[in-house]
């Protein structure tokens, strides 16, 4: 996703209490960011929000952390936290790849993936966020006995998913390619704002769920 340049996002996301910047990581620090040691959940390419937002709403004792690379989709965010706020939720904008000088190892409990960008060329697989390059990057802060939820509208992307899990050191432990027919796995679900968009034009949502 990438909306047109918002003037004003950067300094509204610099000066804003809930956003930590990626010039500025935080590894370790985040129980004392919080101010407890609830565990903590990462969206990674969280867009604006609604997904992450949502789920801290409805789990107050778990922290969450939205990522986000770009200024004026993060600073959508922003506004609807102000609208409504909520005490469990920080947002860092930062390009995911330098997720590990973010976080400490074992700092996180749990990583959403949602309708990432598929990054269809050969040549730039190791950006797709599913890639063996980025599940060596988070096996690093994911603690032992956390989980990855993905989701996607994308079956190339899906498909390239599960080939990378085996070769990075995690196992497949459910997986689905009709999400919302599924008994199972939709129990629970909270859509994101791309899930609505392609899953109302009728597009099958797709989703895996991995650990170690
Ligand atoms: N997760 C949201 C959803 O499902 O509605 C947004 C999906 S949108 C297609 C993907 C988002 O990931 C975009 O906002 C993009 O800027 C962000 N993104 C892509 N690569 C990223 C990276 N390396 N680091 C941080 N954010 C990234």
């Amino acid at each position: 996703m990438r909306l047109r340049n918002i003037p004003g996002s950067r300094e509204v996301i610099a000066d804003h209490p809930s956003c930590i910047l990626e010039e500025n990581p935080q590894k370790g620090n985040w129980a004392d960011i919080f101010g407890n040691s609830n565990p903590i959940h990462i969206e990674v390419g969280m867009g604006k929000g609604r997904f992450i937002m949502s789920l801290a709403r409805l789990n107050p004792d778990i922290n969450y952390i939205g990522i986000e690379k770009y200024s004026s989709v993060l600073v959508r965010a922003l506004e609807k936290l102000d609208e409504d706020p909520i005490d469990n939720i920080r947002f860092i904008r930062m390009d995911a790849e330098k997720i590990n000088e973010m976080f400490a190892q074992d700092e996180i409990s749990r990583i959403y993936l949602n309708f990432s960008d598929p990054w269809p060329k050969d040549r730039h697989a190791k950006r797709r966020l599913t890639s063996e390059t980025f599940l060596k990057r988070y096996d690093n802060i994911l603690k032992k006995e956390g989980h990855i939820e993905f989701k996607t509208d994308n079956q190339d992307l899906f498909d390239f998913s599960l080939e990378q899990v085996a070769p990075a050191g995690w196992n497949l432990a459910a997986s689905t390619r009709d999400l919302h027919h599924d008994k199972v796995l939709n129990q629970g679900n909270v859509m994101t704002e791309y899930e609505e968009k392609f899953s109302s034009q009728g597009n099958p949502i797709f989703k895996m769920i991995i650990n170690r």
